[in-house]
This record gives structure tokens, C-alpha cells and sequence, in this order.
């Protein structure tokens, strides 16, 4: 299977089916119009030079247009590298650049990045300007309606095999600089059939793709299952949580996804929407980064009963792990068992990797302990592009080590408890910060919190905390963390920053290899 070919088959199951609304443009596409639109792009693209393995790429926001652009450049035999559209005009250079990509695709909302950076994409040699429609075109792009629309929609001659290369995915950056990650069409298949083949979910349902189509997440576990669904898909151009409750109240939405904390935005603006109803939403998914029990609780109560969620990854799909619904309750917490076909173990972690000596895949710690978690699926990448030596120590012996810190519970249950990175090794004690953040998050005055390990000649590692929050303080946080029986004394901050904000990346994960003690005053 390859991604194009399963878009031609469900087109031929459900031609009259509504595929894709996109409310900011009031555009209502039927899979047959879809197809014909996917068609007429690779076709435009084809006309332009494009090459079967050419990289393509998309510095775009949600929009109708972005799917027409991904499965049109695909059709076309062509690479796909969707861009993160809030990174900095010199990071989206250094993603051009090492992807090696010729076409750029971009709209209104990104044109600013491209015009400061343009000087220095020096791979691309044709601009497409998504929202012709709208605005005029500047005048070093092609304006993309009026390339596609009068394009052939006659069959695109290309065969696209389910082992070529089917996407250059750029990590989130969250501990480091954004890594490539290749796939294969048939990973992107595997992807996408993982996550709803698990959920009661199918061409009668709709969708709302609120987070960034240009993450793995919302792609793989949204959109693109849903096309092999028939679904239907509400796009939103980007994340507002009012127009997130209007569409699911306007098109009946039967399902979200929405990055774990964000729910929290949706929860502030369903108590100031008096006329949300949401009684069509069955089904609520969160994940991509740890969701706090208390948040998951009022969810249930605001918006539907049942929650799903997955663990995974850009290199293995968001999908390498899945709880089902009916189970989060009783494994309040947990991001469930490896996938079908998938497997898990825990491995020893390592703080500091000798290149002489890594872990081995076989080096399994006992049921229970905190350990390295590793992965083994058909959908694993295939390599980090350009970073052969990345790729050596991520994948070894067939698996692929993920760099999370995890255990397994005696139900067989996987739980996240950090990155192996962000662990602090104090006093010969392994440290894991999320579980002093969740303590904190629970005192009142914290907004957020970063709990990280800071070089002390006596102890390894110090715990110290950078909390957001005004009306805070050191005292009152030192006796919250004494007061709560759960926290080893040597687990507590010895020290407290107060800080205006976190440094995150432009996906709102906390990026702790920022956090630079010197920039911040110190109180405890
Ligand atoms: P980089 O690899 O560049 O440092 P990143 O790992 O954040 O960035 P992604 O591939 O977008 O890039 O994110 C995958 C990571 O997100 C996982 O390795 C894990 O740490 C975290 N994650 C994924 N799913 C969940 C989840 N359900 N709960 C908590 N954390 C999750
Ligand atoms: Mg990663």
C-alpha cells in the first residue's frame, strides 16, 4: 500500500462523502473532488520539473490545501518534508537545506519566514503561494490554484512502490536540533491503520484536525487514518479553542485530538461558551506529552466519557503503544501496551553512553523498574537522514531505543516517566523530574514548572526547580513538597528560580537543555 493509493481506494468506496471542510474557506471537498484536486496537483507539480524522490516541501499552516499538496506531491512520486511553521527563518533554512528540497510551499501566514529567510534557501528553486485565491502572489512564486486548477487531471504516470521513500519528518527539537526521519510508504500505511484499527471509529465519523498537521500526531493518528476511513475532516488553520467547540457543535465532530495540557484551553473556554453543547463527541484523545490525572478527570466531566491515548514517536509512528478507552481508568496514567505487531522492553538507562559499551537490547531490567524504554515495529524508520552516526546508536540490533525513560506495571502496563536526558543523578539516586512536577503542579501559585539537575561537586547533581507562577515562593513550595508523603526527602528542590516563562519549543514541550541557572534569580 502506499499513501496516494489508499486515498484512489477509498475515493472509489465513498465518492459522495464529504473528505476534508475547511470552515476558513468555506470549502466542503468530496473524497471524488479531493482525488481530482490531489490529481491536478502532482500533475501541476509534474509540469513544474518534479521528480519521482524530489523533496517537496510545506511551510504551511492546517489548511484544505495542505492536503491537496501532500497526497498531490506524493502521487507525484515526490518526498514529503512538512515544515513546522513557528520555527525561526534560519531553522526552517537548516530543514531546507539538509532535506535537500527544491519546491516550497507556503501561504499568507508564513510569508514573513520565507522573505526573511529566502536569501538563504538555496536549494529551493520554485516557490508555490498557497492562498492565491485570496491575495495576490508575490512575484518570485507560482500562485497554487491557478498552477493546479488548470493542470491535467488525467492519470498521473507514475508508479510510487510501497517501499520508496515517502516523507522527510523533522523531530520536535525538544532535545536538540531537529533530527530527519525517513519513512517509507508502507510505514506511513502501518501508521495509519494502528490507531483507528483500535478505536470503534469509522466512515461515518467525523474529525477535527485542530493540532499541526505538519506533527505525526494529528497526521498519522487524524487526517490520514481518516481518509483511509472515508471519514470526514474539519480542518482548522491552527489551534483556537473556541473554534475548536463551534466545529465540533457545527459538524457534529464524534472525535478530537488535542495535545495533552492543551485540553486544558478547551476546558476555560467550554465554561465561557454558554452554548457549547458537544453532545455529539464520543471520544476525546490526548497524548504527545504527559496528561495530568486531575486535567483528564474534568475532561471526562465536561466533555465525554471516553479518552484514548497512544505513546509514540517521529521515528516510529504516534502510535508504538495504545490504551484503550474502557481501560485508562484502571490504568490511570499508563499509555497502554505495544500496538499489534509491535514490541516493548526496558532496558537499563543510560545516563552517559560509552560508545564502547551501549546498552544491549538484552539487557532487560525487572518488571516494575524505571529503564529505557526500546521498540520494535514494522513502521520504524528507516534512518535519520544525513546523521548515519545517530542513526548507529538509535537503532541497534533491531530496535529502536527511544531515549524515554519508562515502566512496565505487573498488569503488563507501560508508563512514561521522563527522557533518559532529563534524568538527575544525585547523591548515586536516579532522579526522575516529572515526578516532582506533578507534585508542584498541584500547588495552586504554579503555573508551570521545569524540575532539572544542576552540576554540584558534592552531589552529582542537585535537584533544582524553575516554576512559573506569581505569588509563589520557595518556602511555601519547600513545605507543599514536605507536606506530601510521596516525595523522598532527597527528591526535594534545593533550590527554586522564578522565572517569566519556560523556554519551549514551538510544539509548547518544555525544552530543558535551555534552562541556564545563570539567567534567573535564585532564592531558596
Ligand atoms: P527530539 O527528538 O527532536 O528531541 P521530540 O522527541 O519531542 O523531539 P517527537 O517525535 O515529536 O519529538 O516527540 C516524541 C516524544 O514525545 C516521545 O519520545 C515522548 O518523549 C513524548 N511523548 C509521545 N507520546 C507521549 C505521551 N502519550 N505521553 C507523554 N509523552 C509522550
Ligand atoms: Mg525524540
Amino acid at each position: 500500500p502506499t499513501l496516494p493509493g489508499t486515498l484512489a481506494r477509498t475515493t472509489r468506496k465513498y465518492p459522495e462523502r464529504e473528505a476534508v471542510v475547511y470552515p476558513r474557506k468555506d470549502v466542503r471537498l468530496t473524497y471524488e473532488e479531493l482525488d481530482r484536486r490531489v490529481t491536478r496537483c502532482a500533475n501541476a507539480l509534474r509540469d513544474l520539473g518534479v521528480e519521482p524522490g524530489d523533496r517537496v516541501s510545506l511551510l504551511m499552516y492546517n489548511s484544505a490545501e495542505f492536503v491537496v499538496a501532500m497526497f498531490g506531491l506524493l502521487r507525484a512520486g515526490a518526498v514529503f518534508n512538512p515544515i513546522n511553521y513557528r520555527l525561526a527563518p534560519g531553522e526552517v533554512g537548516y530543514i531546507l537545506d539538509d532535506s535537500d528540497s527544491s519546491v516550497l510551499l507556503f501561504e499568507e501566514a508564513t510569508r514573513e519566514t520565507v522573505e526573511a529567510g529566502r536569501d538563504e534557501f538555496g536549494t529551493v528553486d520554485r516557490y508555490l503561494y498557497v492562498d492565491d485565491d485570496v491575495e495576490s502572489t508575490p512575484d518570485y512564486a507560482r500562485g497554487f490554484h491557478e498552477t493546479v486548477s488548470t493542470a491535467d487531471d488525467g492519470p498521473v504516470e507514475i508508479e510510487v512502490a510501497p517501499t520508496d521513500q515517502y516523507a522527510i519528518m523533522y523531530t520536535s527539537g525538544t532535545t536538540g536540533r531537529p533530527k530527519g526521519v525517513v519513512h517509507s510508504h508502507q510505514d506511513a500505511t502501518y501508521h495509519n491503520m494502528l490507531y483507528f484499527g483500535r478505536l470503534d471509529l469509522d466512515y461515518t465519523d467525523v474529525g477535527v484536525s485542530a493540532m499541526p498537521l505538519y506533527h505525526n500526531a494529528e497526521l498519522n493518528c487524524g487526517l490520514c487514518p481518516r481518509l483511509n476511513l472515508g471519514a470526514t475532516t474539519v480542518v482548522l488553520h491552527q489551534f483556537d479553542p473556541e473554534r475548536v467547540l463551534d466545529v465540533v457543535d457545527a459538524e457534529q465532530a464524534t472525535h478530537l485530538f488535542v495535545a495533552s495540557r492543551t485540553w486544558s484551553e478547551l476546558l476555560s473556554a467550554a465554561e465561557d461558551a454558554a452554548d457549547f453543547d458537544g453532545s455529539s463527541l464520543q471520544l476525546g484523545i490526548y497524548g504527545a506529552a504527559p496528561m495530568p490525572p486531575t486535567l483528564l478527570e474534568q475532561c471526562i466531566e465536561t466533555f465525554c466519557e471516553d479518552y484514548a491515548t497512544a505513546y509514540g514517536m517521529t521515528e516510529m509512528g504516534p502510535c508504538a503503544t495504545f490504551i484503550r478507552p474502557d481501560e485508562v481508568h484502571d490504568q490511570l496514567g499508563s499509555v497502554g501496551r505495544a500496538a499489534p505487531n509491535h514490541e516493548l522492553r526496558i532496558v537499563s538507562p543510560t545516563e552517559t553512553e560509552s560508545p564502547d559499551d551501549p546498552v544491549a537490547p538484552t539487557d532487560v531490567v525487572q518488571r516494575g523498574d524505571v529503564g529505557e524504554i526500546i521498540l520494535q515495529g514494522p513502521p520504524m524508520l528507516t534512518e535519520y537522514w544525513n546523521r548515519p552516526g545517530l542513526t548507529a546508536d538509535a537503532i541497534r540490533d533491531g530496535w529502536f531505543f527511544t531515549g524515554d525513560a519508562g515502566y512496565v506495571n505487573e498488569d503488563g502496563y507501560l508508563f512514561l516517566v521522563d527522557r533518559i536526558d532529563d534524568m538527575i543523578i544525585s547523591g548515586g539516586e536516579n532522579i526522575y523530574p516529572t515526578e516532582i512536577e506533578n507534585v508542584l503542579y498541584d500547588h495552586e501559585a504554579v503555573e508551570a514548572v521545569a524540575v532539572v539537575g544542576e552540576e554540584n561537586g558534592e552531589w552529582g547533581e542537585r535537584v533544582v526547580a524553575y516554576v512559573v507562577g506569581s505569588g509563589a515562593d520557595a518556602d511555601s513550595l519547600d513545605e507543599f513538597c514536605r507536606s506530601r508523603d510521596e516525595l523522598a526527602d532527597f527528591k526535594r528542590p534545593r533550590e527554586y528560580y522564578f522565572v517569566d516563562e519556560l523556554p519551549r519549543n514551538p510544539s509548547g514541550k518544555i525544552q530543558k537543555f535551555e534552562l541556564q541557572p545563570s539567567d534567573v534569580d535564585g532564592s531558596s
